[in-house]
C-alpha cells in the first residue's frame, strides 16, 4: 500500500493577516510542482483563515485550522466551532497538538469529541500525539502514545478512520532543534500503525498516514521521510518561511 506523503505547517500564534498572505502566497508557489506526488496544507491561527482561503482557491495547498471545539455553537466563550471552520474553506483540523494539552489542559477524551465535531462537520482530523522527555526516559514512551491514541481515536468506524491522519510529536523535539532519530521515530510509527490495526484492521491501518513532527527541517526531512511508516511530517518552526517549508515538502519520497 502506497500512501501519499502529507506535509502540514503549523503556523501557530505567529502572522498578522497581511504576513499570513504574504506568506501563503509564497508557499502556495513554491510548493506547485509537487501537485500529484504530495499533499500540502497549512495551518494559519484563526484570523488569517479566511483571507488565506481565497489565495488557496485552485492550489495544490489545502487550508487546516489549529484548534476547534466539540460543540457546534452555544455560549463557549473565545472558541471557535468545527462548522465554522468548514464554512471558511478549512479541510483539516490539528487535534491534541501537545500544546494544547500542555497549556490548556486537552485531554485523550476532549480530543475524541472534538473529532467526533470534525467528522461530523465533514472536516478531517489530523490527531497529535507524543511522550515528554520524562516519559521516554522512564521506558513509557509506547504505552503513552498508546493510551493518547486509542483514547483519541475509541468509538470510530474503520470507514471513518482511514480518513485520519495522526501526528506521533514527541514533546521533547518540538521547538527546541532536537529531532528524534529516523530509528526513534520509525520505532513508534511502527507500533502506532500496530495499534491501528487493533483499534480497526490491517487495511485500514494500512491506510492512515502517520506524520512526524518535532524540529523537522529541510536537512533532516528525507531521512525521516524515508522511513516505512513516516508518511510525512507536521512542521512548525520551519513552516514559516517558505523556502524552507517548500525544501521539506520537495524532500518527501
Ligand atoms: C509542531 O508544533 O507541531 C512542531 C512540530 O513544531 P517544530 O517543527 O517547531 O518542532
Amino acid at each position: 500500500m502506497t500512501r501519499r506523503p502529507f506535509i502540514a505547517g503549523n503556523w501557530k500564534m505567529n502572522k498578522t493577516v497581511a504576513e499570513a498572505l504574504a506568506l501563503a502566497r509564497e508557499v502556495r508557489n513554491a510548493v506547485s510542482q509537487v501537485r500529484e506526488r504530495v499533499e500540502v496544507a497549512i495551518a494559519p491561527p484563526f484570523t488569517a483563515l479566511h483571507p488565506v482561503a481565497k489565495v488557496l482557491e485552485d492550489s495544490n495547498v489545502a487550508l487546516a485550522a489549529q484548534n476547534c471545539h466539540a460543540s457546534e455553537s452555544g455560549a463557549f466563550t473565545g472558541e471557535v466551532s468545527a462548522p465554522m471552520l468548514k464554512e471558511l474553506g478549512v479541510t483539516w483540523v490539528i487535534l491534541g497538538h501537545s500544546e494544547r494539552r500542555q497549556f490548556f489542559g486537552e485531554t485523550d477524551a476532549g480530543v475524541n469529541r472534538k473529532v467526533a465535531a470534525v467528522l461530523k462537520a465533514g472536516l478531517k482530523p489530523i490527531v497529535c500525539v507524543g511522550e515528554t522527555l520524562e516519559e521516554r526516559e522512564a521506558g513509557k514512551t509506547l504505552t503513552v502514545v498508546e493510551t493518547q491514541l486509542k483514547g483519541a481515536l475509541q468509538g470510530f468506524s474503520a470507514a471513518e478512520g482511514a480518513g485520519f491522519v495522526v501526528a506521533y510529536e514527541p514533546v521533547w523535539a518540538i521547538g527546541t532543534g532536537k529531532t528524534a532519530t529516523s530509528r526513534q521515530a520509525q520505532e513508534v510509527h511502527a507500533h502506532l500503525r500496530a495499534l491501528l490495526a487493533g483499534v480497526w484492521n490491517q487495511e485500514t491501518a494500512a491506510q492512515v498516514r502517520i506524520q512526524y513532527g518535532g524540529s523537522v527541517k529541510a536537512d533532516n526531512a528525507a531521512e525521516l521521510l524515508g522511513q516505512a511508516d513516516i508518511d510525512g511530517a507536521l512542521v512548525g518552526g520551519a513552516s514559516l518561511k517558505a523556502n524552507d517549508f517548500a525544501a521539506i515538502v520537495k524532500a518527501a519520497p
